[in-house]
């Protein structure tokens, strides 16, 4: 028996015959029939290795591969109603061993192939002693199994996911059981997940994006989930096109391996440096394989192409439109401690350049003016001096975060009392203006016509990294790396504040030029700047340009900016 989790009724429901989760590499497959038993058989060994049979509100912390094992075991540690705290492989040592610390973590499950890797940890001074469970493989073809839902509720179950560090220190928040599940009941609504759906899933599984959109969520509505693992642009683009090859294509030696593949991928959801790698690598594909993978990405196959953890360059939703026939990809803003809160629509009209569309369902959103620190109504997003108003991005409702563990003064520090008695608004430190576009938002279907209505969100960045204060104007590193990348000539760009005597700061960009552009290799700080003139006003254009031949981003894409800045800037700090 089971807790009466609502992800858990969801999968009862389910037809036991439909496939669940898929090994990408293997083809090996695992139906929803025979989930919830082996996540009871997970659970009772959790209880026995920590020797006893409660386990409500412990911090479980597991370091498994992207695999059916994943989601057995994050769904074993919800049942036992404890707190699940997964951990990234990817992770150095040291890294591990502060989340075990942090999270006072009691179990430290990991799989087979990462055993090492956690002996490793536990074999360093940690405050803790959690105690170590090896999991072996899950066979799978496992008997379908009737598992009771017992009538005892979540208790403190839920998930403990680390920011991306790219600010700070990670911190840890907490989500609770519900505050998952209103995230998914969210997006279900949203993104209209269903059980004809087929999810190829290539990111990590230590993030908002890959557990929660791509696991939780998809669990809920019965649709499949395939592990392609680690990620490769190559062997994503051969998986993609494996339904739409031709019997010859699918003998030939390189992708005979794929002839499991019958399902086609319906839904796909990454960051965007994984769009713009498999952009750059489709180029390199055989012919035969450019036309599948085409037909593979039209509309009519894969539904919904989704972009996310930070700005979509608009170049690269260009390309991805052309290459595709006309598959728009949709934006969508979320952080760690509110999950997704807001997005573009299914309509593709409803995908604006550089937008990141609405509050999502159940979200409430609303924006603080940066200066006033007056609320930004509706009819008021221009100021007396007809400028638009830059304001944070506050947030309230079902699917934000309860805290950051063990960090009162944060988590106090983040949010402020609603003045209408209702609960509190979470500050997310992004800040955005808001602004009508036509033709958006005139969607009818039945599930957007609630929430895709009204002006649309335009993220201009972190409050603390991306608003560069330059003599009284305020410059939007986005916006500045937006153009920038419009240019043929740039092919990355960071937009930074770098201090300056003079004007507080100066706009500074640090660009790696795009080779196929620019045959001769050159171009000058001063023919970059011409080539902006007509995109930005004059305070706007960067002061500062440097050349470089990499920008170093953190696993989910993001650039720390405040290290970038010290580092290619030096001399400018005085
Ligand atoms: P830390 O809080 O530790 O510094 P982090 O904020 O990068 O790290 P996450 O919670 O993973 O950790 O990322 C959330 C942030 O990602 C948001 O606050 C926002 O700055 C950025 N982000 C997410 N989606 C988008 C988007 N579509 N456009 C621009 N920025 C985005
Ligand atoms: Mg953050």
């Amino acid at each position: 028996t089971l807790p009466r989790l609502p992800v858990f009724e969801a999968i009862a429901r389910h037809d036991p015959e439909s496939t669940a989760v898929i090994h990408s590499n293997s083809g090996r497959r695992f139906r929803y029939g025979e989930l919830l038993g082996d996540v009871c058989r997970v659970r009772n060994r959790l209880y026995e290795t920590a020797g006893r049979d409660d386990l409500d509100g412990e911090r479980v912390a597991f370091l498994v591969e992207n695999s059916y094992d994943y989601v057995v075991t994050l769904l074993a540690i919800l049942a036992a109603k404890s707190i699940a705290v997964p951990l990234s492989p990817a992770f150095p040592a040291p890294e591990l061993q502060y989340i075990l610390n942090h999270s006072e973590a009691l179990l430290l499950l990991s799989s087979s192939k990462f055993a090492s890797k956690a002996q490793e940890v536990l074999r360093t001074e940690l405050d803790v002693e959690p105690a170590y469970l090896q999991l072996s493989k899950f066979q799978g073809g496992g008997n379908h199994e009737k598992v009771t839902l017992e009538k005892t509720g979540p208790g403190s179950a839920g998930m403990m996911l680390y920011t991306s560090g790219t600010t700070n220190r990670p911190k840890g928040v907490l989500l609770p059981q519900s505050v998952m599940t209103a995230q998914a009941r969210s997006l279900l609504q949203a993104w209209e997940y269903s059980a004809s759906d087929h999810l190829l899933h290539v990111l990590p599984l230590h993030h908002i994006h890959g557990t929660i959109n791509a696991i939780f969520t998809p669990l809920f509505s019965g649709s499949s989930i395939e592990f392609l693992f680690p990620f490769n642009a190559d062997a994503v683009w051969r998986r993609l096109a494996a339904p739409f090859l031709t019997p010859d294509q699918t003998y030939n030696p390189e992708s005979s391996h794929l002839h499991h593949h019958q399902k086609k991928v319906t839904f796909f959801t990454a960051v965007p440096t994984i769009y713009s790698r498999l952009l750059a690598t489709h180029k390199l594909l055989p012919p035969g394989m450019q036309s599948a993978t085409r037909t593979a990405i039209s509309p009519a196959n894969l539904r919904l192409a989704i972009s996310g953890s930070a700005a979509l360059p608009t170049p690269i939703k260009r390309a991805w439109c052309d290459l595709s026939g006309g598959n728009v990809l949709l934006e969508r803003f979320g952080m760690t401690e509110v999950g997704m809160a807001l997005s573009c629509g299914l309509d593709p009209a409803d995908r604006i350049d550089g937008s990141v569309g609405w509050p999502l369902p159940g979200v409430e959103a609303r924006l603080v003016d940066v200066d006033t620190h007056q609320v930004i109504e509706r009819g008021q997003e221009r100021g007396a001096d007809g400028r638009e108003r830059v304001g944070e991005i506050q947030l309230r409702g079902p699917t934000i975060f309860a805290e950051y563990w063990r960090n009162p003064d944060a988590t106090a520090k983040e949010f402020v009392p609603a003045k209408d008695g209702r609960g509190q608004w979470f500050k997310t430190g992004d800040v955005a203006v808001r602004r009508p576009v036509d033709g958006a938002g005139q969607s009818t279907a039945p599930s957007q016509k609630d929430w895709t209505r009204g002006d649309l969100y335009f993220i201009l960045g972190r409050r603390s990294a991306d608003i560069i204060k330059s003599g009284g104007e305020k410059v939007s590193a986005l916006e500045v790396e937006r153009e920038m990348l419009a240019l043929p000539q740039v092919a990355e760009v960071a937009v930074l504040a770098v201090p300056s005597g003079k004007w507080g700061q100066k706009v500074g960009a640090v660009v790696i030029l795009d080779r196929d552009a620019l045959p001769e290799g050159k171009w000058s700080p001063l023919e970059m700047r011409r080539a902006l003139k007509g995109r930005l006003a004059g305070y706007k254009i960067p002061q500062v340009l440097r050349l470089v031949n990499h920008i170093p981003r953190n696993a989910m894409g993001k650039i720390n900016k405040k290290m970038l800045v010290k580092e290619i800037f030096q001399d400018e700090f005085s």
